[in-house]
């Protein structure tokens, strides 16, 4: 097979080892005669996998007991609905909402929250092409929001919180963290919600991770899908309806990959020593150029543009060449991006450095 490396933004890459874990088990889990896709989610076998894979993440990221970990589907963009048919119940009708607008994906979290609650964009960084976080003493937040929903990694944009906002106890900090769950250390405690499509750092797509205060799970409105009705989900352990098993599965493999690697802490030194390299590579001259604020630049999500974009072809010929798969930017901002999720191995970044300095003429 040839070697190469994957920076697509999702979906995305996995660790080798559990691939070849999956391969491995595909046609007999371990001596059930059936493959993971196969088995009732009621079963004692899949109960087992789910339970594992909850017990893990649980671990890895030191999830408080006083939140519930949901296994749902509908994607991040589907929470973007989700969270408000199950919060905005917390205030009289109309609630509102806080959002914090840093790119693409809390763009499309604000537009979507205004078919359900009255929305105020507390704060945006849009008028300096979405390159920062705005500082918080900056954030014009509502008295009594039902919440306030940030996305802590805009994997368009690349743009990443380096903080977790303190804000009024009353008020539920909701926070998609998509694109960079798992890849550093965060305080759950901080946190209301915590949601995440799995195709970017967890695993398949089709699973989407929320983590969930026990304080909210009852605040529905009452067009609430019961599917998506976090308190029913919880009671049900993420079994009211079929869950998607296989996702699980796998990221319950990934998780365990995770701990093996040291867990979390781990993890973001090589993402630290990663984002570095490649950061490096990009500012040595004027070649290359990633707009974000040094603060706030994302060690998952790297887009950048080359200064004569006329060559963006051929940057891109040359990378696949070399097996650089998936390097071009978001058809909404152009350019080129590179996504270093934990998967990507320090080699893959060191390959894409080698080659940019190699097309820069260095
Ligand atoms: C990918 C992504 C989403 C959308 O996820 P879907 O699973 O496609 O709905 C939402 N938010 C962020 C930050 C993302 O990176």
């Amino acid at each position: 097979m040839t070697k190469i490396f994957n920076f697509s933004a999702g979906p995305a890459v996995l660790p080798r080892e559990v691939l070849q874990q999956a391969a491995d088990e595909m046609l007999d889990w371990h001596g059930s005669g059936m493959s993971v896709m196969e088995m009732s989610h009621r079963g004692p076998e899949f109960i087992s996998i789910h339970k594992q894979a909850v017990a893990d993440l649980r671990e890895l990221l030191a999830i408080p007991s006083n939140y519930k970990i949901l296994f749902q589907q509908g994607g991040g963009l589907g929470q973007n609905a989700v969270i408000p048919l199950n919060l905005a119940g917390r205030r009289p009708q109309p609630a509102t909402i806080d959002y914090i607008h840093t790119g693409s994906w809390s763009g499309k979290s604000i537009k979507e929250g205004a078919r359900y609650a009255r929305v105020n964009v507390a704060a945006s960084s849009e008028a300096n092409g979405f390159t920062s976080v705005p500082p918080q003493e900056s954030w014009k937040l509502s008295k009594d929001a039902a919440y306030l929903h940030i996305c802590t990694n805009e994997t368009i944009d690349g743009v990443e919180y380096d903080f977790a906002p303190a804000i009024d106890p009353d008020v539920p900090l909701v926070a998609d963290m998509s694109s960079h769950i798992l890849s550093r250390n965060i305080d759950v405690s901080k946190y209301g919600v915590i949601f995440a499509g799995a195709q970017k750092n967890i695993g398949p797509a089709g699973l989407t991770l929320v983590i969930v205060r026990d304080d909210l799970l009852d605040h529905a409105l009452p067009a609430c899908p019961s599917a998506f009705h976090w308190k029913t989900v919880a009671e049900h352990d993420s079994m009211f309806n079929t869950p998607p098993t296989y996702a699980i599965y796998i990221a319950g493999l990934v998780f365990a990959w995770l701990k093996k690697q040291g867990g979390i802490a781990a993890m973001e030194q090589r993402n630290i020593e990663k984002a570095r390299l490649l950061y490096q590579a990009l500012d040595a001259d004027d070649f290359y150029s990633n707009r974000v604020a040094p603060a706030y630049r994302s060690r998952m999500n790297v887009p950048f543009y080359l200064r004569d974009e006329s060559l963006n072809e051929k940057f891109l010929a040359g990378a696949k060449a070399r097996g650089l798969l998936q390097l071009k930017g978001h058809k909404s901002v152009g350019g080129m991006r590179a996504s270093i999720y934990n998967a990507m191995p320090i080699e893959g970044v060191q390959a894409l450095v080698d080659y940019l300095n190699e097309f820069a003429g260095r």
